[in-house]
Parts: C-alpha cells; structure tokens; sequence
C-alpha cells in the first residue's frame, strides 16, 4: 500500500492494546514514514476469559484514515 500523499510505500505496524487481564486488542494499520498518515486495516479482539481464547477479527472494509 502507497501513501496516497507522497506516494512512498508504507509500512505495516500491529499495535497491541490492553485492555484489562482477560481481554486484548491489536490494531493493524499501515503508517507512511514521511508524513505519518495511518490507514487501519484490520482490528483483533482476543477474549481470554472462561479459559478459552476468542479470536474476534474485524476487517475495516473501506480502509479507514485517521488523522
Ligand atoms: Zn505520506
């Protein structure tokens, strides 16, 4: 994926985020080295609770921006 500004390829980053002891969410999102525009592509939720790992993944169909 190119940054539609400056038109470098962008990398891939997975940002892991904890929300508490049973719970985990990592976010997949390209990151322009120049400008530091993001595009979040996918986000996955891991429920570690009753003993079980739940694996929940929740594509972002249109690729959203953030600014
Ligand atoms: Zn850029």
């Amino acid at each position: 994926m190119k940054c539609p500004k400056c038109g470098v390829q962008m990398s891939m980053i997975r940002e892991i985020e904890q929300t508490n002891r049973q719970e985990k969410g990592i976010k997949v999102y390209y990151r322009c080295p120049l400008c530091n525009y993001k595009v979040l592509t996918e986000e996955i939720h891991l429920d570690f609770s009753n003993g079980t790992i739940k694996i929940m993944v929740k594509p972002a169909l249109r690729a959203s921006f953030i600014k």
